[in-house]
């Protein structure tokens, strides 16, 4: 896993912190490509795919979480998904946004996404009813709104970094980040101590940047309260789309709206939002679709 995306889960001081550190270099740059990002939306994007890559960590096998973040900037809103397998998947409503550098010289996200708004957590667990958690957003920078998310709505105090470096031609250059949380019945001491540990450690891009790996820099981190490392997890940009999932959002139409479709001489073009994918459906196969759609709901298995 030397050159690729990975996440390394980790506890300290017995058990009483829970640490999760990742490198997501490469797909927060496919996340560029696929979605032609300009810088301060690759940066905003980038940053949310990683929380998600990290919130993906806390669930369990075949539950997915949404990360959404919307607020009153340019960007309208960013949305990252990841399931516990490690894939991840995201984009913003508009991509094309470059805001003028912060006055340290920093990517302006805040300023992109907007300051006034909600961060939005949704945890899908399949069957059952999935679970909606929102805050305020506090900066608008995303790490410190999930920061603020983990205390408010899961009283969970919690570390929370992010970053993604940009490179002069636009590509990523390094992206990553960690969140540490103290377990509830912890000693109370060591939030203060994971704060000035992150306070010492500086910005997790450049970290990422100067070659350190996640499980390093969880030791820098981490190292005096005793690292156990729990396991590894490759990280991927993979999108769950198919051709399948559009016809059934086509059939939910209706009728009228499909015979609508059918009547233009190219058809329907479908353009998946997560990865840009194009799902051409000719009138013919729009028309199939009308007649289904007409077809009252059967036993499974029936159409
Ligand atoms: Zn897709």
């Amino acid at each position: 896993m030397r050159n690729g995306d990975y996440l390394v889960r980790a506890v300290a001081a017995e058990g009483q912190v829970r640490a999760f550190c990742c490198r997501t270099t490469g797909l927060c740059e496919e996340a560029r490509l696929r979605h032609g990002t300009w810088p301060t939306a690759t940066a905003a994007l980038g940053r949310a795919l990683t929380g998600a890559a990290m919130l993906g960590a806390l669930l369990k096998r075949e539950e997915r979480v949404t990360l959404q973040v919307v607020g009153d900037g340019p960007l309208g809103s960013v949305v990252a998904e990841a399931d516990a397998q490690g894939y991840v998947r995201g984009y913003v409503r508009n991509p094309q946004i470059h805001l003028a550098p912060t006055s340290e010289g920093k990517l302006d996200v805040a300023g992109a996404v907007g300051r006034n708004g909600h961060l939005y957590v949704l945890r899908d667990f399949g069957l059952k009813e999935p679970y909606r958690g929102s805050v305020p957003l506090v900066s608008g920078e995303i790490a410190e709104d999930l920061t603020y998310y983990f205390a408010r709505s899961e009283q969970t105090p919690s570390a929370v970094a992010l970053g993604v470096l940009v490179e002069v031609d636009h590509s990523v250059r390094a992206a990553g980040g960690y969140l540490l949380q103290v377990m509830p019945g912890a000693d109370p001491s060591l939030g203060g101590e994971l704060e000035g540990a992150v306070g010492r450690s500086g910005p997790v891009s450049g970290l990422i940047d100067s070659g350190r790996l996640p499980e390093e820099i969880l030791a820098d981190l981490l190292g005096p309260l005793g690292v156990e490392e729990l396991g590894r997890q490759p990280l991927a940009y993979r999108c769950r789309c198919n051709r399948e999932k559009l016809s059934r959002a086509l059939v939910a139409l209706g009728p009228a709206e499909l015979a609508d479709l059918a009547a233009e001489p190219n058809g329907a073009e479908l353009v998946c939002r997560f990865c840009g994918a194009r799902y051409r459906f000719p009138p013919e196969e729009l028309e199939q679709l009308g007649e289904s759609a007409q077809r009252p709901a059967g036993p499974p298995g029936t159409r």
